[in-house]
């Protein structure tokens, strides 16, 4: 970090900050200009709160180097990090499929899909039982019976599960599930950030519908910060000002966040599409920019689902779907060797 001092700044403010900066186990390494010092801060200058020196009258300008995350960082990382869910590993190579309703709206349907998905090669079932919808007069999901039905549905298929939380109140409901879902509208609600990196489970992070890169990560660093270094990122694309796709995949997040972070990263390309015939593109250009795997929105019945059935795809279309995937996986992993 680079911090520029205001010319002709007071001699014992500027003492008084140095002292500061070096209280909190930072050093400096002091460069002096005809009319401007400059100080480079060495050392982990990840808690240092910029806002907070920016409003010292003898600072002029402070300039980050480095990124303000730390756990999610490559440089302190370099090998990807892979999270493994019972018999699924996701990241570092593996390439997992997540696949299932938006919503659980009965039995019947969760466990069709279930069994269907899993024919097709889905290594994990989704299905939201809180569904964080726009509208309070939209369907809400079913709640905790849908938990149930969605824990009934891994037992028969044994297929592990994801599903989105709400709010830290509900850790002792989630205590069977496989993954936790962090939903975009709760990237940034740091009190639940905070009560999920207190548990021991891999928690899949949703980047927020108008949240940069930093801000993405800075999130995934909020987890691992208390402990639980088991994040999966997820690209569901971004809100722009073009109104044809319900969101944009951000495609640029995979390769950038793959640089500058070891965690896996997942697309979801239904939410970023909003529309199914644009699943099967977003789905292959995933795999082509380097994406860890895809979470796919299935529905036995998308004409009359409850929820996002626009964007769903229908058993036979997932399979195949999946088929194509499994082309193209191969064909990039031969290219790669
Ligand atoms: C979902 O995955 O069902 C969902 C609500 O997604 P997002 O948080 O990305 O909108
Ligand atoms: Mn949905």
């Amino acid at each position: 970090m680079i911090l520029i001092l205001k010319p002709q700044a007071d001699a014992l403010k500027v003492q008084r900050l140095m002292d500061e900066v070096q209280a909190q186990g930072i050093s400096i390494h002091r460069s002096q200009g005809e009319h401007t010092t400059i100080w480079g801060l060495v050392g982990d200058v990840t808690r240092i709160d910029i806002n907070r020196l920016l409003a010292n009258d003898v600072v002029q300008d402070i300039k980050r180097v480095s990124e303000p995350y730390k756990l999610a960082s490559r440089r302190f990382h370099p090998e990807d990090t892979h999270i493994k869910v019972g018999d699924v590993t996701i990241g570092s190579g593996f390439f997992a499929v997540i696949a299932g309703p938006c919503s659980i709206e009965s039995e019947e349907q969760i466990c069709q899909v279930a069994d269907a998905v899993k024919k097709s090669g889905a290594c994990l079932l989704r299905g939201g039982a809180f569904k964080p919808r726009t509208s309070p007069y939209s369907f809400q999901g079913m709640e905790n019976d849908g938990l149930r039905l969605l824990l009934e549905a891994k037992q028969k298929t044994g297929l592990p599960v994801v599903t989105e939380i709400m709010g830290m109140d509900q850790l002792d409901d989630f205590k069977d599930v496989d993954i936790i879902q962090v939903g975009a509208r709760n990237m940034q609600n740091f009190r639940l950030l905070k009560a999920l990196s207190k548990i021991n489970k891999p928690i899949l992070l949703k980047r927020g519908l108008a949240n940069t890169i930093e801000e993405f990560l800075m999130s995934a660093e909020y987890i691992m910060a208390g402990g639980n270094e088991n994040v999966i990122l997820c690209e569901r694309g971004i809100r722009t000002f073009e109104p044809m796709v319900r969101n944009t995949l951000d495609i640029s997040a995979i390769p950038l966040i793959k640089r500058q972070s070891h965690l896996p990263i997942l697309i979801d390309p239904s939410h970023a599409a909003g529309i199914n015939w644009m699943v099967e593109p977003l789905a292959k250009a995933a795999i082509a920019v380097g994406a860890d795997g895809l979470m796919i929105e299935v529905h036995n019945d998308p004409k009359h689902a409850l929820c996002d059935g626009a964007q769903s795809l229908n058993p036979a279309e997932f399979d195949k779907l999946m088929a194509d995937l499994k082309k193209r996986v191969d064909f990039e992993q031969k290219i790669r060797q």
